[in-house]
């Protein structure tokens, strides 16, 4: 089998994930979920025109010239409603979010006025049609779709589903995901230290990885590198919706996952792309579960999983946007690279006048997990490209 690009493979996992069914949830428990309807305003707000400061509602043909005294006829709080309509020479006290009187068309803030004996006040600059006025319907109008599916809840997008009072909203189900690394040398967190060993990484960040996503994974453990144990724990990891293994996916002859996935039923789809770190990454599907087969190295076990699980986990949970967001920023120093594989360089961003610049971790190989923690974001560099220079644009991908 070829290696496939970057890309094709991202396609090729895409290609596989089917949204998950819907679940009605209460709105306080909404967070982090991803709307699986189109929401619409239940009436418009504001539901009149209201002012949009303290001051005064006044007849803008009255205030073509300033200062000019005005008689006060009353006082509109937020939820008043104005008894008069206002003639030639009136205004009304008015507060922020209180409707504007009939006859009223503007509102000038109290910082431009001044208190007279008896109800009147002075006003001190012109005002013009409309000025400081929200209009009814102007945040929204009833019938108007406010939140598209497929948006992800935000406190912001909580604001506005309480305020159309959506006390339980349709979101999408989390797909269930497994998390399973292996490896004879892997020494779990709870163990007692042994120098030969070496400490089970990979478990743990990408559980975080999966916890970042608003997704609770379980944790199967370490399988040794042993067919027949393999098998069981496969078996397990497979009943998810989704099953992340690292370790074993290479052809060393003690990397029995992909023939025991296989012998499992599963669908190979690739297991070589060209990108590094990452390549060997192998992806799989067994009816609706899907099955990443991470590099046991956990930088690129990390890599891969920005790379290929979180879009498939984001659009198995609904979202639009598959894929994390990227800047452009500016190479502090040179770096080499041979035509071939694309290459992920971790790096620091910071942010200078008008752009970002961005500098390597350091040391950057596959199994110097610090490159990892340290890094803002992954840089990009193409697999045709010979190499990038200090101060070339580069495109990053924010962690
Ligand atoms: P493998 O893909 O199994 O050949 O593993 C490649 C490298 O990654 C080896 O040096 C392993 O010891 C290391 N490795 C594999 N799994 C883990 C893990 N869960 N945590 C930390 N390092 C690992
Ligand atoms: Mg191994």
């Amino acid at each position: 089998m070829q290696y496939l690009s970057v890309a094709e493979a991202q396609k090729n996992v895409l290609e596989s994930v089917s949204e998950q069914s819907i679940e009605m949830v209460k709105l306080e428990q909404s967070l982090g979920r991803v709307l699986a309807e189109d929401v619409k305003a239940n009436r418009d707000l504001p539901p009149y025109d209201v002012s949009a400061m303290d001051g005064f509602a006044v007849r803008s043909v009255d205030m073509v010239e300033a200062p000019k005294i005005l008689e006060i006829v009353e006082d509109i709080r937020a939820g008043d409603m104005p008894s008069q309509s206002l003639q030639q020479g009136q205004c009304a006290r008015i507060m922020t979010g209180a409707p504007v009187p009939q006859g009223a068309d503007a509102v000038i803030r109290v910082e431009e006025t001044e208190a007279l004996e008896g109800e009147k006040v002075q006003i001190n600059s012109v005002v013009k049609p409309g000025n400081d006025i929200r209009l009814r319907g102007e945040n929204m109008g009833q019938g108007d779709v406010v939140l598209a599916s497929g948006t992800e809840i935000t406190p912001g997008v909580i604001g506005i589903l309480a305020t159309v009072k959506r006390a339980q909203i349709e979101v999408y189900r989390r797909p269930s995901v497994a998390i399973l690394s292996t490896g004879d040398e892997l020494e779990g967190l709870d163990e007692p230290i042994d120098p030969n060993k070496i400490p089970d990484a990979n478990s743990h960040a990408l559980m975080a990885q999966v916890q970042a996503l608003g997704i609770e994974p379980v944790m199967l453990g370490i399988a040794r590198d042993d067919p027949a144990e393999l098998r069981e724990y496969l078996q397990r990891g497979l009943k998810f919706d989704v099953l992340l293994v690292s370790g074993g996916t290479s052809v060393g002859v003690h990397d029995y996952v992909r023939p025991t996935i296989e012998s499992l039923g599963v669908q190979m789809k690739f297991w070589r792309v060209a990108m590094k770190p990452g390549h060997p990454m192998a992806f799989g599907t067994l009816g609706n579960s899907m099955i990443f087969g991470l590099p046991g190295n956990p930088v690129s076990s990390m890599v891969c999983f920005e790379y290929f699980v979180v879009p498939a986990l984001r659009k198995s949970m609904g979202c639009r946007r598959l894929y994390r967001r990227t800047i452009l920023a500016n190479l502090t120093h040179d770096v080499r690279h041979r035509p071939g594989r694309t290459e992920f360089i971790r790096v620091v961003l910071d942010k200078k006048v008008g752009a970002y610049e961005a500098a390597s971790t350091g040391s950057q190989g596959s199994g110097i997990l610090l490159s990892m923690a340290k890094a803002d974001g992954l840089m990009e560099i193409p697999a045709d490209s010979s190499g990038v220079s200090a101060g070339d644009q580069v495109k990053v991908i924010l962690l």
